[in-house]
């Protein structure tokens, strides 16, 4: 379908992300209603669904819980729900969506502490350590993969440091869900929060959590957890494999039947095999192109997006000039994270720009794009 004041634009940037022909086909599967027997024909395959791609087993204890809102709704219902007024929450930020977790426990009167790292490095074990031990909080937030920086942390070393010294791991997986491993299994993290529009490759609405065993015993010692925030109502429903909202109906065809493919057909291994291929390719394009390089540290790159320092002298401006270049090559182009660029300008550091390389974006989609940037890059 077309619009002629719409613009067809391929998108490379981080979120929302390009959706297959097959998903945009999907929205017109019949509405249904949420109380109904054709309520569990969709998610009852949703949820095995999303088990079996976050490496869970068909027994697993962690409840899957699926939110009207996005990945801050299921953050923030993790705040609300699992901090109790009295505790502190340690909010642990390599970058912009770190201190969104922070910010959401500061507006919601939690007692919140922050521990930050440098934009590009991942968590330090060893700093996490000494900050548990001084501080002592009840819960810690993590970010399993930094969308504003293309960093990835450890997060089945981050939550084991975090248990010992006991306190309750929750996990913001929004970008990576989909892509790579979540590690829920090993990490045993209270709750893992991600949603639709990025590495699963459909168009925003839900917010998605596991939801670990700890989190109901917790939760029944935490006051006013608000209503759609409160994790015991949603899970209520969820027994039923139902919402507690009305649910987006066009949302829930759509996602039926995209998380068939990635299970089914596509196979969960392959998808994550084609996240990482990707990541390399973009790599090797990086390491080529003389005075750009990697910004995020070695051993913690994202396999859902890249992060390119570009040389001295290249200024937000010049990115957001390269961003309408490549509008009129037919793509929207991540010209950075705004607030990290002005931070960086403001140090005299050259700018940062992303390549979104997540969901169903293909290594074939990827190579074409690689080369109409790199022309649009030299071109300048
Ligand atoms: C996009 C993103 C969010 C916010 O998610 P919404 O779905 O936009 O609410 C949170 N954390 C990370 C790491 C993200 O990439």
């Amino acid at each position: 379908m077309h619009h002629p004041d719409f613009a067809p634009l391929k998108l490379f940037i981080t979120g929302p992300t390009y959706i297959r022909d097959e998903v945009k086909q999907a929205a017109l599967l019949p509405e249904f209603g949420h109380r109904d027997a054709e309520n569990i024909k969709r998610f009852a395959p949703i949820i095995a669904n999303l088990k079996a791609l976050a490496g869970l087993p068909d027994d697993t204890d962690y409840q899957v819980l699926i939110y009207n809102g996005s990945g801050s709704m299921a953050m923030e219902s993790s705040i609300r729900s699992l901090v109790a007024m009295d505790d502190v929450v340690l909010n642990v930020s390599v970058g912009a969506f770190g201190d969104l977790y922070h910010k959401m426990a500061v507006v919601n009167g939690k007692k919140a502490q922050q521990l930050r790292f440098e934009p590009g490095r991942a968590m330090d074990m060893t700093v996490l350590e000494q900050r548990l031990r001084e501080t002592s909080p009840q819960v810690v937030t993590i970010t399993h993969n930094e969308t504003s920086t293309g960093v990835t942390n450890d997060i089945t070393a981050a939550c084991g440091l975090i248990r010992a010294h006991g306190a309750l791991p929750l996990v913001d997986g929004v970008s990576i869900f989909g892509g790579a491993p979540s590690e829920i299994s090993e990490a045993r993290p209270t709750m893992y929060c991600t949603s639709t529009q990025k590495s699963l490759g459909l168009p925003a609405g839900f917010g998605i959590a596991f939801i670990g065993p700890d989190a109901v015993a917790k939760a029944e010692k935490v006051e006013f957890r608000g209503h759609s925030s409160d994790i015991l109502g949603q899970l209520g429903r969820a027994s039923k494999a139902q919402t507690l909202t009305t649910p987006n109906c066009t949302l829930a065809n759509q996602m039926f039947v995209q998380l068939d493919h990635i299970v089914h057909r596509e196979g969960v291994q392959n998808r994550f095999d084609r996240h990482i291929r990707m990541r390399n390719r973009v790599h090797g394009w990086v390491d080529a192109l003389d005075g750009f390089e990697l910004f995020a540290q070695s051993g913690h790159r994202s396999p859902a997006l890249t992060a390119v320092r570009c040389p001295q002298g290249m200024t937000p401006k010049d990115l957001k000039a390269l961003k309408e270049t490549m509008r009129s090559k037919g793509y929207l182009f991540d010209p950075g994270y705004g607030k990290l660029n002005d931070a960086l300008a403001a140090e005299g550091q050259a700018a940062v720009f992303r390549i979104g390389h997540m969901g169903d974006i293909t290594p074939e989609m990827l190579e074409t794009y690689l080369h109409d940037l790199q022309h649009a890059l030299l071109g300048r």
